[in-house]
């Protein structure tokens, strides 16, 4: 087994362990491989290993990598911060968008959406953790953006998504977690069909799979860590 096969076979170790415990059936949890700051050919090593579905952060990163990898089958998830001026890439490279906090980000993607393709698959980002982080949509402002973005012609609107604030604080994750799951029961009260629950990355995954993830975002456990990651760590410079 390939480095990268045995990585993938332990997240989804993980993942099965996780779900038992929750008494949930595992193929109802999507693993995402987050792939941003990787290689076009760490991409491909994980599509040997046959992984579909990669996430990224980066508009230009994830136009050169769906450039370089075409006609491969692959899934491409945008998963980070988006700026105006990034939406038209986004909406031609990407399959979904998780990272959805403002109705014009969503306008622009549902208009620059090709009308011969699938709609746009997206995820409103909901910040769960109040002041302790600045992305994503406050919970009281979700319901008009959510009915908002569902009427869009070119989206189709699959669930919430969140990024909870670094924490070893295992329940405190877990409160985050089933803010988000009630609040996509809230908005599946009023009528809004979702299925999804963006949530959990590669040290909280269980917790998140606890409280009902459908996607787990994991890049770390699956490629290793990143440079941005070690020099933030260690006060290192990242080399240009
Ligand atoms: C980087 C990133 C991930 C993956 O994080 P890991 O800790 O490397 O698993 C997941 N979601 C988002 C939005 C990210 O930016």
């Amino acid at each position: 087994m390939t480095p990268i096969a045995a990585a993938f076979h332990a997240v989804r170790a993980r993942i099965a362990a996780a779900a038992r415990v929750a008494g949930r059936d595992a193929a109802a949890i999507h693993l995402l491989a987050v792939s941003k700051t990787c290689s076009a050919s760490e991409v491909r090593a994980a599509f040997e290993a046959g992984q579909r579905t990669f996430g990224e952060n980066y508009a230009n990163e994830v136009a050169d990598k769906a450039a370089s990898l075409a006609g491969s089958g692959l899934e491409w998830h945008f998963i980070g911060p988006l700026q105006g001026n990034k939406t038209r890439i986004v909406a031609e490279c990407c399959d979904w968008v998780h990272s959805i906090d403002r109705l014009k980000i969503a306008e622009r993607l549902s208009m620059q959406r090709d009308a011969d393709r699938l709609p746009l698959q997206v995820c409103l980002q909901v910040n769960v953790s109040g002041e302790a982080s600045k992305s994503g949509v406050s919970p009281g402002e979700i319901l008009p953006l959510a009915h908002a973005v569902a009427a869009l012609p070119r989206l189709c609107l699959r669930g919430l998504m969140c990024i909870p604030e670094p924490s070893e604080d295992q329940s405190l994750l877990r409160s985050r977690f089933a803010l988000l799951r009630q609040l996509s029961e809230r908005l599946q009260a009023e009528g809004l069909a979702l299925d999804t629950l963006s949530m959990g990355m590669s040290h909280d995954l269980e917790v998140a799979i606890a409280e009902g993830a459908t996607i787990v975002r994991v890049g770390t456990a699956i490629f290793g860590e990143r440079e941005e990651t070690r020099a933030a760590r260690t006060g290192e410079a990242v080399l240009p």
